[in-house]
């Protein structure tokens, strides 16, 4: 975080909520018309899912991730964290599949004698309040809104939905084992792009409270209305030092020079042993918060009467995603694989100012034969440093 930044976040006013006046916010913000998202249980994992209250949210449980492996479990009673709300991290899934829908219809034709009537608004903006946005998911959004906004070309539904939604960050008080925000400076405390950021706090009697962070006036203004005070300061330095010890549990990283490390080497033997392994299923893009890659559909009723353009998501691990005249420019594995890591990491950097990658570690839980990025820079490293020596 940038000097500047820290001093501002540092002197905005912090309040205090507990759990009903939580609750009673997110009521208020239903009222307003905004559709509610959140984390909640389902089928083993947590996804994000249309929610009308707290209850709905992943009360008591917490969650364990490794290379290709998701669990969740419950926090034991006598754990002072036992009601809390945030406890588990990210799932499978991102905001991304409310900003860009996995599948959705742009524009559809009916036939109008010998014309066509369009109608170019096929789908309606709807005002989401996302509840418990992670840091990393909240770079991804900033991302996306690069590729999606980028001054040249915008996507209109992309920037409609995140400009009508609000939403409530969630600083990570526990990190899973895959999570390397902290490497790729995005996290876990939220920085920017929230209405309200908030830091869970378990009280040694198993009350819950947080620290609200404002970071817009309809922010501020709904925490005034659900009567929450200012914070004192032990529980704003409670909250602030477990979200530094989130950062330090973090077990998993990224080097700062691995664009450079990717860079030097498009043809290193190690891109055959990834390929190996590597199913080519496409996982770890359908899973990733800042992926973007989608392709188009055009359908036609069989009467002929009617037709539709719809844009479906996509990924750079497909055979036809870089079918060009006469054929696939990535034909084998091995190319689909360095496609991806190179452009999250090296390429993303050239084209859009910044990573694409936010250390979320989705993309090394949902890989089902455990590929884990954080290890494979390290091969490339590795190899590296043992040419090098080598070399000497
Ligand atoms: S590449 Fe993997 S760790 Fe990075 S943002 Fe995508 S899913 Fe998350
Ligand atoms: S890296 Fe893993 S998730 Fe990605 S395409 Fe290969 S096997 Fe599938």
């Amino acid at each position: 975080m940038s000097e500047a930044l820290s001093d501002a976040k540092a002197k905005s006013p912090k309040y205090a909520l507990n759990r009903a006046m939580l609750g009673e916010l997110i009521e208020l913000l239903s009222k307003e018309g905004h559709q509610l998202i959140g984390p909640q249980r389902e089928d083993g994992t947590i996804v994000l899912n249309p929610i009308t209250s707290l209850e709905d949210l992943p009360v008591g449980l917490e969650d364990e991730q490794d290379s290709g492996r998701y669990r969740l479990k419950s926090i034991a009673p006598d754990d002072a964290r036992a009601d809390s709300l945030f406890q588990t991290t990210v799932g499978p899934q991102s905001w991304r599949r409310y900003l860009f829908p996995p599948r959705q219809t742009l524009w559809k034709a009916r036939r109008n004698g010998a014309g066509w009537e369009i109608d170019a608004d096929a789908e309606a903006t709807p005002k989401y309040a996302f509840i418990g946005v992670r840091s990393c998911d909240l770079t991804a959004i900033a991302v996306q809104a690069r590729v999606y906004d980028n001054g040249d070309y915008t996507d209109p539904g992309f920037t409609a939905r995140l400009g009508a939604a609000f939403i409530i960050a969630v600083n990570c008080t526990r990190a899973a084992d895959t999570c390397f925000c902290a490497s790729m400076d995005a996290g876990p405390a939220a920085r920017e792009g929230y209405d309200i950021a908030l830091t869970e706090l378990a009280a040694p009697g198993g009350e819950v409270w947080f620290v609200a962070e404002v970071g817009s006036r309809r922010g501020a203004d709904l925490l005034e209305a659900v009567g929450a005070g200012p914070a004192g300061a032990e529980l704003v330095a409670a909250g602030e030092a477990a979200v530094a010890a989130t950062a330090r549990a973090m077990t998993r990283s990224i080097p700062a020079d691995a664009a450079a490390l990717l860079q030097r080497n498009p043809e290193h033997p190690h891109w055959a042993d990834i390929a190996a392994r590597c199913l080519g299923c496409a996982n770890c893009t359908m899973v990733c918060p800042t992926c973007f890659c989608s392709t188009m559909e055009d359908v036609t009723s069989l009467d002929g009467q009617e037709a539709a353009r719809l844009r479906h998501w996509d990924s750079c691990f497909s055979l036809d995603y870089s079918y060009i005249h006469g054929g696939p420019v990535r034909r084998d594995v091995k190319s689909r694989c360095r496609q991806w890591m190179t452009h999250k990491l090296s390429s993303w950097h050239e084209q859009f100012g910044t990573s694409g990658c936010t250390g979320c570690g989705r993309c090394i839980t949902w890989c089902p034969v455990g590929i884990d990025i954080t290890e494979e820079i390290a091969a490339f490293a590795k190899y590296q440093t043992t040419e090098i020596r080598e070399e000497a």
